[in-house]
């Protein structure tokens, strides 16, 4: 399966993206992720995303591009979830063609769809763990022992553009560049939306049941 996870910044992306990889025996590449840690580290990408990170605004295309473009040649050759890229246009555009120079195509663009007045305070609960990525929220979704990850043992962070007047700037972003992809996928045939209200498990039940009308659909297909 190949599949692009659309949605605001905070409607769920990252917590269902790795429940469905999981499932599905498939890579989970998440474009935000690799920022954080291309930032954590110091690289050339990192020193120029980091200052774009902090403000809310969308890192390069041709950055982002170069990240998945790898992920695409080794541990993603055989199914993916996009978590957080494409987010314009031209990315998706980029991907297309990335993906067709591999003989590869995307099986669906699914779309979680929530209002603006729930993902305001899913992200200012959401705690997340800087060394393996792991999501949590402080009620919604609560780690064992408050502040650490579960996993790990590490310390739980609130990231840097999880505050308040960053998010609007990131939502601006996300209406203004990422909203014409919804449209983009829709008139390709290849849009699915689900609806992302309720609990985490709820939202998966879903996501689950589309993930298997598309796979159904893929089979059909040959
Ligand atoms: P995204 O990847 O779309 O930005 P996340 O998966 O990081 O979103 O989720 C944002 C925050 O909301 C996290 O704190 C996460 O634990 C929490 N969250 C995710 N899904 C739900 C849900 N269905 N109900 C309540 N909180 C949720
Ligand atoms: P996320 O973890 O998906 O919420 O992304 C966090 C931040 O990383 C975004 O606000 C952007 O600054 C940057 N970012 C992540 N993915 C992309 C992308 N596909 N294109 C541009 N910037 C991105």
């Amino acid at each position: 399966m190949r599949l692009v996870f659309l949605g605001p910044p905070g409607a769920g992306k990252g917590t269902q993206a790795v429940r469905a990889a999981q499932e599905l025996g498939i890579a989970h590449v998440s474009t935000g992720d690799m920022l954080r840690s291309a930032v954590a580290r110091g690289t050339p990408a990192g020193k120029k995303a980091e200052p774009i990170m902090k403000a809310g605004g969308l890192v390069p295309d041709e950055v982002v591009l170069e990240m998945v473009d790898e992920r695409l040649g080794s541990d993603a050759a055989e199914g993916f979830i996009l978590d957080g890229y494409p987010r314009t246009l031209k990315q998706g555009e980029d991907l297309d063609r990335i993906l067709s120079r591999r003989g590869m195509k995307l099986d669906a663009a699914l779309e979680l769809e929530l209002a603006e007045e729930v993902i305001v305070p899913r992200m200012a609960g959401r705690r997340s763990c800087p060394k393996d990525g792991r999501i949590y929220h402080v009620t919604a979704n609560p780690p064992k022992v408050p502040g650490v990850c579960d996993a790990c043992g590490g310390p739980l962070i609130q990231r840097p553009d999880d505050r308040e007047e960053v998010v609007r700037k990131r939502m601006e972003e996300y209406r203004a560049k990422t909203t014409p992809l919804t449209d983009w996928y829709r008139a390709k045939g290849i849009l699915v939306r689900v609806d992302a209200n309720g609990t985490v498990d709820q939202v998966w039940a879903r996501v689950k049941e589309a993930l298997s009308k598309v796979a159904k659909a893929k089979g059909g297909r040959g």
